[in-house]
Order: structure tokens, then C-alpha cells, then sequence
């Protein structure tokens, strides 16, 4: 009884020391420190103690909790604790340790009590990269261990939608967007390919999730560049995005200045194209200018460039209705509408192919000048139109017996606004003093209409 009076006269006298001095406790102390791993209590056989203000603590029982391995040397008397890279190796009774390989000097020694090996907590635990606490009212010590490196994927964000925006011509691409709840890094945060067999078109988003709400989409529209577009998570961290193609192609990809819109821009689909799918060919032949029209006139004044587009093309529409194919002009008459009239014809009718004609200009238009040649323009991109293009410069040529400055692409606002595969013929110079000969007569009108309409002939027969 008196013993254990005095007993709790050293307690008390120990909890005040420990309140001034932290863990560095001078005296033998009861067996009475507790340990907590990450907020977890842990109890073992043999209780921690402190000795020369060092808290030890049994070594398996601690650092296996701790997710070390801890390997007792017999023959060596030693301890060896690890934990991910590092080594500490204490041998009993020697405060001299190692740690991975280097010595270092601790202040108490490994000990062996109970048959237990008692170890250092504070020197191998921050050795070993944990954190080491004491809490001095409940004589807690406390471990945490190291922060680990992040071991699952760093997610940015969510794709939240995936839409469509079909062109319904030539001049409008297929846009497929893609939305983001977070900006994107870029340029690491993505990467594309285009794969075959069948043909499609991947985008691979780094760090992100598929929100639930997104769907898969299909196209049946035949002039869709698409048949399908498919969100899904490719792994744990990629959202991977694929679009079906009837071809092949290389679609530009635009980041949005925020980060969190991507946009892939596809060309218009060439290879559908059916101009017989409604059981009939139709023309549409574009006659520039009109007798109005100010400029477009040889430097003599002896030819303006409407009245050849019209003879041609009149020209060109009795050759193609004798082969059974419908023709539209864009005007039947002089006057000169507007382009914008002239798509908006084209794109309200059954036309299959649009054709411009024209002649060519250069110069001031007061003087002869030397510029010679024929060319065909199409809309830049457009598969189809070059086809056409291609068609009729082969049927002209060598035949029509002038230069050839050959197939262009050309912004021009005819060939570009108009839905249909639509080429610009420009048939020669007015301004030049030879081809101008030409140009006025009839046997040579007469000669470009017949190989024109072979060209346009022979582009429709190629889709039968
Ligand atoms: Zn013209």
C-alpha cells in the first residue's frame, strides 16, 4: 500500500518533468507510453518505455504495423528495419547504426527486453521517412508515415458532352466537339491518330473521366463523314473519343482558348456522293456576269465576257439535254445576279454538279496584254470537285489547242457556296489579242461545250 502511494508520488513528479521537457525524460519511467500509428492505437506484448528521454519501442510488432520488414540477426545481434529504400541496421547495445550502408550515432542503443527487440522509435522512424510525435499529457507517441508519392492517376476532370455539328455542304466541315469540366493541358494533355480497317479517327484525353451522361452517337446521313462518334474510358486516366470515318482523313484539331472545348473539324464526305440516287442528272451551268456588268469587255471593246458564258453555255445545255441530262441555267436571261442569287439557286435545285463559265482577264482591260491559257478553279478541299475539275481539263486538253494553266483551288464565291461539286472554267483571255480570236468564234464555242459536257459526262458516268 505504501509502496504503491510512493509509486504515484514519482508519477506525478515524472508527468510534471515530461510537461517542461517533452519526450526527453531523465528518469526510468513505468512502462506506461502508448503509440499511435496514423491514428490508430496499437498495443504490443511489451510496452514501449523510455530510456535516457528515448522512447523505445519493440521493433517488429511497430514497423511491421507500419509496413516495414523487420529481419533479426541471431549471429550478429543486430536488427535490420525496412521500409521502401531505406535500411536502418541497429546492433544491441551499440548506438552506432546504419542507414542504407551509412553510420550514424544515436543517443540510446537498440536493447533486447522480454526476449523482445526494443528499438529507437524516434531515430528509425524518421530514418525510415515517418513522422514522430509525443503527445505529453497522454505520453503518446505518435507515427505517421511518410506521404506517399501519388500512386493513382491524377484525374483533371470530366469529358462532359460530346456533340456533332454536321456540314450540309462542301464549304461547312463535320465539327465534332468535345467539352470539358476542366481546361485541359495542352500540349501533353492530348494526342490523335488515325487508324484504319476501319477508318477512324482517335483523340486520346490525358487525366480526365467520362461523365456518365455521355453517349454514343451515329450518322446515317450519306453525306456525313462520319458513321459514329464513341466517348469511353480507354484506362483508368484516359478518356479516349473515336470517330467512325467512310474515310480516310486528317481533321484539324482546335483547343479553345479556355482550355476546355476541343474541337475536330472533318471534311465533308466526298465518297458518297450519288448523283443518280434521285433517278436523274442534273446540270447546273453558271453563265458570269451579265451585259451590265461594268469591266469584263476586250480592250477593243469587240467582246464582253457574258455574251461567250451565255453561248457556251447554252451551247453546253443543248449537247447534255441530248444525252438526257437535265440542265438549270442560273440565268436565262442578260441581267447579272448576284452570286449569293446564283448559290442560292443552285442549292434549292436537284443540281447534281455546279459549272461556271467564264473567260479570263488581265491588265487594266484598256490594253492587250500577254496572260494566255484556260484553268479550272474548285473549292479548296473539296474531293469531289476536283474530280469534276479533273474530268474536264482532261477532255479539253490537249484538244482545245491553247495553253493550260491547269487545275487551282480558289476561295471564289460561287464554287465555295454552293453545296454540289462546282468548278469555275475560265476559257481563255479576252484581254490577250490571240485567244480573244478564239473566244468570238463559234467553231471554237462550239469545241469547248463538246469537250466540257465530255468532262462532265464522263465525271457523272464515273458514279453509276
Ligand atoms: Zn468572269
Amino acid at each position: 500500500m505504501t509502496k504503491k502511494i510512493n509509486f504515484a508520488v514519482v508519477f506525478i513528479f515524472i508527468m510534471f518533468f515530461c510537461t517542461i521537457t517533452g519526450e526527453t525524460v531523465a528518469a526510468a519511467t513505468p512502462d506506461d507510453v502508448k503509440l499511435v500509428i496514423n491514428n490508430e492505437q496499437v498495443s504490443s506484448d511489451v510496452m514501449p518505455f523510455i530510456q535516457n528521454g528515448r522512447t523505445l519501442v519493440p521493433a517488429r510488432a511497430i514497423f511491421e504495423a507500419l509496413g516495414g520488414k523487420v529481419k533479426w540477426d541471431q549471429s550478429n545481434y543486430t536488427v535490420a528495419i525496412e521500409y521502401d529504400t531505406t535500411t536502418v541496421i541497429l546492433k544491441i547495445n551499440n548506438t552506432v547504426a546504419t542507414v542504407n550502408g551509412k553510420k550514424k550515432t544515436m543517443d540510446v542503443p537498440a536493447t533486447i527486453k522480454n526476449g523482445r527487440t526494443m528499438i529507437p522509435v524516434r531515430f528509425v522512424a524518421e530514418e525510415l521517412g515517418f513522422g514522430v510525435g509525443w503527445i505529453n499529457s497522454t505520453r503518446t507517441v505518435t507515427i505517421i508515415s511518410p506521404e506517399k508519392p501519388e500512386t493513382s492517376p491524377e484525374i483533371t476532370g470530366y469529358v462532359t458532352e460530346v456533340s456533332v455539328e454536321e456540314g450540309m455542304s462542301k464549304k461547312e466541315n463535320t465539327i465534332v466537339t468535345v467539352q470539358m469540366s476542366e481546361p485541359i493541358k495542352a500540349p501533353e494533355g492530348y494526342s490523335t491518330m488515325m487508324l484504319n480497317s476501319p477508318n477512324r479517327f482517335v483523340l486520346d484525353l490525358k487525366g480526365f473521366l467520362v461523365d456518365s451522361e455521355v453517349s454514343d452517337l451515329t450518322y446515317d446521313r450519306k453525306e456525313s463523314p462520319l458513321t459514329a462518334v464513341r466517348a469511353a474510358a480507354y484506362n483508368e486516366n484516359t478518356v479516349r473519343i473515336v470517330c467512325d470515318l467512310k474515310e480516310a482523313g486528317s481533321p484539324a484539331v482546335n483547343l479553345s482558348a479556355n482550355g476546355k472545348t476541343l474541337r475536330i473539324s472533318f471534311n465533308t464526305i466526298s465518297t458518297y456522293f450519288n448523283p443518280m440516287d434521285d433517278g436523274k442528272l442534273v446540270v447546273m451551268l453558271d453563265p458570269g456576269h451579265g451585259e451590265s456588268t461594268s469591266g469584263k469587255r476586250s480592250p477593243d471593246g469587240s467582246l464582253r465576257e457574258y455574251e461567250f458564258n451565255r453561248a457556251v453555255a447554252n451551247k453546253m445545255k443543248n449537247l447534255l439535254q441530248a444525252k438526257g441530262i437535265e440542265v438549270i441555267l442560273t440565268v436565262n436571261d442578260d441581267s447579272d445576279p448576284s452570286l449569293a442569287n446564283r448559290c442560292e439557286r443552285a442549292n434549292n435545285s436537284d443540281a447534281d454538279i455546279f459549272v461556271s463559265i467564264h473567260a479570263n482577264a488581265f491588265g487594266n482591260g484598256q490594253e492587250w496584254t500577254s496572260p494566255n491559257g484556260w484553268e479550272i478553279y474548285h473549292y479548296p478541299g473539296s474531293i469531289l470537285s476536283n474530280q469534276l475539275a479533273k474530268a474536264i481539263s482532261n477532255s479539253n486538253f490537249p484538244e482545245i489547242g491553247i495553253h493550260n494553266r491547269g487545275i487551282k483551288t480558289a476561295n471564289l464565291y460561287v464554287i465555295k457556296n454552293t453545296y454540289m461539286p462546282a468548278v469555275l472554267i475560265e476559257h481563255g483571255f479576252f484581254t490577250n489579242a490571240e485567244e480573244i480570236k478564239l473566244l468570238k468564234s463559234d467553231e471554237w464555242r462550239e469545241k469547248v461545250a463538246r469537250y466540257n459536257v465530255e468532262g462532265i459526262v464522263n465525271f457523272l458516268n464515273s458514279y453509276e
